[in-house]
Parts: C-alpha cells; structure tokens; sequence
C-alpha cells in the first residue's frame, strides 16, 4: 500500500464545487488502494483578505497575531474538505498545523519548519481516515502559532512527505505543471517535463511562483521527488527530482518574471572597503532581503552601490540606511527607483554553454528594451528592465531559445 500526499492549492479549492472536486479525487486515490495525506491551502483570495481585515485595524499588525489570524484561513478549508468527503460517505480527519506535529522556528509570518512528528497522522491514517492538514502553518517551541510565508502550503507538503516517508508526492494547482515560463504570460510556453531541484529553486525563486521557493530548497535537501500538477484533469504534470545528465541538453529551460522591484543606489560612499559590510548588514538587521548588488567607483573616485528588493521593503530599506549615511561618507546620498521588474532565463546547461547571455540580451536589444542591472549564477542570468517592458521581454527571450511551443 502506498502512502500519497496530495497537496491542493488555494485556486483547487477556491469554491465549494472545487472543494467537492478535491474530496472525489483524494477519494479515488484511497479506494485505488492507498494511505492519502492531503495538504489544503486557504481558499483563492482568503489570506489576502485576512491581511488586508488586519491592516483595516492598525497599520503595522503585530506579526504574532497576524499569524493567528492568517491560520484561520486554512483551517476553514481543511473543515470544509473533512465535511465534503464526509457527505460523500467516507472517512476523513482534519488537522491543524499543530495538530499534525509541524514544528517551527524562526521569524513570525515567515516561520522554519523544523520537524514534523506525524504520530497523530500515522494514527488517523491507520483508523483508514483520508488525512486532510492545513498547509501554512506549525507551532513554535513556546506554543505560538506560525506560518511560513507566503506560498508556504508547497512547504508544508513538502515537509510533511518526508516526516511520513511517502512514496509520492503531488503539487495540484490551477495549470498542468511547471512551464518554459508562466502560461499567462507568454500564451505559448510549454510544459516542462521533467526538472531539477535547482532548476526549479532557480525559477521559483526568481520569480516562477508556481511552487514556492523555500519547499523547492527542502525537497533537494531531503530527497523529496515531486510532482506539480493540475487539480482539474489528470494530464501528467511535471517531475522535479536530482540533475540528470539529459536534463544539460536544453541550455535554458525556462523563463521567469519578477514584477514590483525597486532600485536603491548609495552614492558618494568615501569610507574604506568595509562600506559593503555596513551597508547590507543594515539591511539585514532590518530584515530585507536584497536581490542583486553591483558596487563601482565613480569617475570621481567616490564609491556607489546600487541593490534591487521588492518594492514592499522600500520604505524600510530607506529607513535602514539614512542613519549610516553620514559614516559612508560626507556627500553620501540616496536614490530610489521603482516600476522596475526581473526578467531571468534559467538552465543547468548554461554551465556547459557559452553565449546564452548574448542571446539574451541582443533579443531584447532588437525588441528596443532597456536594461538595467544585471545578476548571474552558475545557472542563471537576470537583468531588471522597465516594469511595462516585462512581458515582452519575457516573450521575445522565450521566443530567441526556442521554447515556443509551435517551434518545438
Ligand atoms: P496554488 O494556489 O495552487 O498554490 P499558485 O497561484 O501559487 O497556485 O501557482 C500557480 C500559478 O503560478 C499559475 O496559475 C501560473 O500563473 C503561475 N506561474 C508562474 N510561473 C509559472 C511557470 N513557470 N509555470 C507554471 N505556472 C507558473
Ligand atoms: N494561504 C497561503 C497563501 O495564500 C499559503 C498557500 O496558499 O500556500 O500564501
Ligand atoms: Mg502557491
């Protein structure tokens, strides 16, 4: 007997028909013979709406409370799933986060999973329960609730098929799998078979939100092969498991966008070299994430560093470094940009590939689109462009590497 952990996004439950739809299709998992964990997100639209009620009370909710409060959204869901496959005259236990072992660390509203301890889950497994957990969400040391960013169901799966040892696990969600870029931007990309964990790590987290970033990173450091697939037919989807050596034959495999970046730029900086330890451990005290850096000395031989974040953290980040300005320099100053998003394209090939970031960038050069800073890694080139450039960016790219599915 197999053991199946199905996880069902928030779109795959979004109305009570689809939450029908998912109790039939962990119904027929069970009866073809298996032990069924299902992993359930907030209905489509839930947390937002939660996030959005909590801001209506104060403008900076306390992160502990928010995570009460944004919990709730999946316990909804997970009741009303355990009710719908009760009405259909079978056996079902929902769980809480809590409930079901996921314990956590780290920071409110983006909490760590630490361990899960599945003994509650194994038991209502063997009781012959279909087992239904609230993605999102675990409970810290000191009792207080969790969740784990936005997204953080694909982790909760994730998590929760390695505690309970599964043999397969299953990302359902509103398209077929992951795509050569997202299907809503580029009309004719085309599903990707079958992707590596660092492939995927490097889509998603550049911008491909198909599957979160964090669980990607989970699954390759536990072994965890999965399946991203769509909850309303049953095409096969796309497999996400080690790099194999037929997977380097596709230089770039796929494309993401990141929309809402900003541009900060410390100019002036006239302190010694350590001015790049200060200034980012000022915005890692303030918690923002930095995406790219690129440092250069002015003709003037004053230093300047630019970084891109997402646009939300802006105003912090300003925050953050106004009071180190004076010890950067006497001139130091600080300029902002926003409107600006991240095209990437992204493939283990490129290792063993020359000329991809030519490719690149003289397809958006004969599209007329401006580039901005610039970022790479072993697998990945990422350049900012104009925020309204995005999507033909992203199309003209996809097209020059053939990806297309009418060049296939
Ligand atoms: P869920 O609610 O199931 O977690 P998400 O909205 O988080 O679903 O993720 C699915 C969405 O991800 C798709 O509807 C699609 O628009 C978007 N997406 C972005 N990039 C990609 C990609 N490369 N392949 C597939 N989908 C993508
Ligand atoms: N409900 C949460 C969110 O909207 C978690 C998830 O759906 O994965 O981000
Ligand atoms: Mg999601």
């Amino acid at each position: 007997m197999a053991l199946i952990v199905q996880k069902y996004g928030g779109s795959s439950v979004g109305t009570i028909d689809r939450i029908r739809n998912v109790a039939r299709r962990l119904i027929e998992t069970q009866q073809a013979g298996n032990r069924v964990v299902a992993v359930i997100s907030a209905m489509s639209g839930v947390t937002d709406k939660l996030i959005a009620l909590a801001h209506e009370v104060m403008d900076n909710p306390p992160e502990a409370e928010l995570d009460v409060l944004l919990a709730t959204g999946e316990q909804q869901s997970i009741a009303l799933l355990c009710m719908a496959i009760t009405d259909m005259g079978y056996k079902a236990r929902s769980f809480t986060g809590q409930q079901a072992g996921v314990c956590t660390y780290g920071s409110h509203t983006r909490g760590r999973i630490a361990h899960i301890e599945p003994d509650q889950v194994i038991s209502a497994l063997d009781e012959g329960c279909i087992v239904v957990c609230a993605g999102f969400q675990g409970v810290a040391e000191n009792g207080r609730i969790h969740t784990l960013g936005r997204g953080g169901s694909d982790l909760s799966a994730i998590a929760m098929a390695a505690a309970v040892k599964a043999d397969l696990c299953q990302i359902f969600t509103d398209v077929d799998g992951v795509y050569t870029c997202d299907p809503r931007v580029v009309k004719n990309a085309r599903k990707i078979p079958v992707l590596s964990y660092e492939e995927m790590l490097e889509m998603a987290s550049s911008g491909s939100k198909v599957m979160q970033a964090r669980s990607v990173e989970f699954a390759k450091k536990f072994g965890v092969v999965f399946e991203v697939r769509n909850s309303m037919n049953n095409n096969p989807g796309t497999i996400v498991q080690e790099e194999n050596p037929e997977m380097e034959s596709l230089v770039v495999r796929g494309v993401s966008i990141e929309r809402n970046q900003s541009r900060v730029t410390v100019s002036g900086i006239t302190a010694p070299v350590a001015y790049t330890a200060m200034i980012l451990t000022a915005l890692a005290e303030a918690e923002i994430n930095v995406d790219m850096i690129v440092a250069n000395t002015a003709h003037d031989g004053m230093a300047r560093q630019s970084f891109t974040m997402n646009m939300n953290d802006l105003g912090a980040a300003q925050a953050a470094l106004k009071p180190i300005l004076p010890q950067l320099g006497p001139k130091a100053r600080l300029d902002t940009e926003s409107g600006l998003a991240k095209l990437s394209v992204v493939g283990v090939g490129m290792r063993s590939n020359v000329g991809v970031a030519a490719t690149v960038f003289r397809a958006l050069a004969e599209a007329g689109i401006a580039t901005g800073m610039i970022a790479t890694s072993e697998i990945r080139i990422s350049t900012t462009v104009e925020a309204g450039d995005i999507e033909q960016a992203a199309r003209v790219v996809h097209a020059a590497f053939h990806l297309d599915s009418n060049e296939g």
